[in-house]
């Protein structure tokens, strides 16, 4: 039995089972596909590259001199977390075709039920699974009745030739902005259908010099400096952007503004990528290449609300109807509960979706009374819309361990956050958001149904490092 499972092989749960190597605690990582890693193996779309410059959007315990870019394309991000997992030797410890479905405490310790009718048992349980996993196709009447090409962002349909074809796009989100213009030259006519514009800043991207690859090689410490420059970088967006003083964010929406008109010569096109919500209410993509393509006269901007599909197309609000040979869903993820929406038995019977129901909260993203020994991973309000979550991720797994390898040295090896730590915690989110950006009022995928904003930290992530630091142990309880 291990002392510890981990559920996920992406960059979270790599980085907790570097941080459980290194406080010498055994571990077994599940994985529910049959290779490791999470987005980025199941991302394949044309164009998919990361939207934080990868020095930054890597693990620091494995720098990586030789990105190619700026914002390294999807499958070189893959390539890097295999070559992680292979270095820190993991393979051995990992579990692939592994789906968990129901986790239970029970006798001190957690049984965890696999899809294919197995059980594990381990001390400690690590919930790594990430919040965007499952694609999110709209609710479209009659969507299944399109005889053309299906496809959804995530888990592309690498089959599929768009060469010279009738092509539409669903949605103007991340992944959406990276597909347009990676297809515009390959298909016939581009039918983007956009319910959001959103906020496009520019993206700068570009390769990296190999005189620059090889003084990255040779110093770590200049590799480290220019990792920390693009950190304070970023990090700067946070007041900026998203805090209190207003004037400096519409500062920047200004620039925006005119970076639309510059770029997109047919000006109801381009009042109809202008946004009318606060930047950063929904998140800020970057890219050179989205307003280039949009420019384009066979790339054409539909607004009007999508009515239902047709074997031949998608029908309009304003009775236009489209004819299509491939539609792209870039409709984006089910947002799950941050544990993937698998079911959680606590104390004394306690369900997770219970406690949940539709506001999932955890003591600093991480633990929950009632439910010992259980740790999240990117839980509950430690998303970011400003910076990179792998450093969120990493800070948290450094704090897990130091929790499991304090409690190791328990006479009875059982930790749970206590009630007042947690409901103070979640007093101080749920009064912080609204005086943020998030709180201008916008329709983001931050938020659920019920209006609950459970996926945003509420803060920088200095403040967020700095507490995570170190373990205020009075706020758990042993035993
Ligand atoms: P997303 O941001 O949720 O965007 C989905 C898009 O589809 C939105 O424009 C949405 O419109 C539209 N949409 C959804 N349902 C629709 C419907 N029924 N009819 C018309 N339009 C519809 O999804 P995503 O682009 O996949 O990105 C999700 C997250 O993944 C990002 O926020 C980011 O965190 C991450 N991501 C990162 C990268 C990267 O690092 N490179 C790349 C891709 C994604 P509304 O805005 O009106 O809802």
């Amino acid at each position: 039995m291990p002392t510890t499972i981990i559920i996920g092989t992406g960059f979270s749960g790599i980085a907790m089972a570097h941080a459980l190597q290194q406080a010498g605690v055994d571990f077994l990582m599940l994985e529910r596909s049959g290779e490791i890693g999470g987005v980025w193996r199941d991302n394949v779309y044309p164009g998919v590259a990361c939207d934080v410059p990868a020095h930054l959007y890597s693990l620091s315990f494995a720098p990586n001199p030789g990105w190619s870019r700026l914002y390294a394309p999807g499958p070189e991000i893959q390539a890097y977390l295999r070559r992680v997992v292979d270095d820190l030797d993991l393979h051995p410890h990992i579990r692939l075709h592994s789906e968990v479905t129901e986790a239970r405490f029970e006798d001190d310790g957690w049984t965890v039920a696999l899809a294919d009718g197995t059980t594990l048992r381990c001390t400690f349980l690590v919930g790594a699974v990430g919040a965007l996993k499952d694609p999110s196709w709209p609710a479209i009447p009659h969507l299944r009745d399109f005889e053309g090409t299906l496809t959804h962002s995530s888990g592309w349909d690498t089959s599929c030739d768009l060469t010279g074809k009738q092509v539409g796009v669903i949605g103007t989100g991340a992944s959406a902005i990276q597909i347009i213009p990676a297809i515009a030259d390959q298909v016939a006519d581009l039918h983007v259908f956009q319910r959001t514009p959103a906020w496009v800043s520019p993206r700068r991207d570009r390769p990296y010099r190999e005189a620059e690859k090889a003084v990255f090689a040779r110093s770590p410490l200049r590799l480290l400096a220019y990792r920390l420059k693009l950190y304070l970088t970023l990090e700067a967006r946070f007041p900026l952007l998203f805090g209190r003083r207003r004037w400096a964010a519409r500062t920047v929406e200004a620039g925006l503004r005119r970076r639309i008109h510059r770029y997109i010569d047919d000006p109801a096109k381009a009042a109809a990528l202008t946004p009318d919500y606060a930047a950063g209410c929904k998140r800020i993509l970057v890219a050179d290449d989205y307003y280039p393509a949009m420019n384009r006269d066979d790339v054409h901007l539909h607004t009007a609300p999508i009515e239902r599909a047709t074997a031949t197309g998608l029908r309009l609000g304003d009775g236009s109807e489209v004819r299509l040979d491939a539609l792209v869903c870039a409709t984006g993820f089910t947002v799950h509960d941050p544990l993937g929406g698998l079911r959680v038995v606590g104390k004394d019977g306690t369900e997770l979706a219970d406690v949940w129901g539709q506001a999932p909260t955890a003591y600093l993203g991480l633990a929950m009374p009632r439910f010992p020994n259980l740790f999240l991973l990117l839980g509950p309000n430690t998303g970011l819309g400003h910076n990179s979550v792998v450093i969120m991720a990493e800070a948290q797994a450094r704090w897990t361990a130091m929790v499991i390898r304090r409690a190791l040295q328990e006479p009875r090896p059982l930790v749970e956050v206590t009630p007042t730590a947690m409901a103070r915690f979640v007093r101080w989110v749920r009064r912080t958001l609204p005086n943020l950006v998030w709180g201008t009022g916008c329709d983001a995928w931050y938020t659920n149904d019920a209006g609950v904003n459970f996926t945003i930290w509420p803060g920088s992530t200095l403040r967020y490092l700095w507490t995570l630091r170190r373990v205020r142990w009075r706020d758990l309880h042993w035993g």
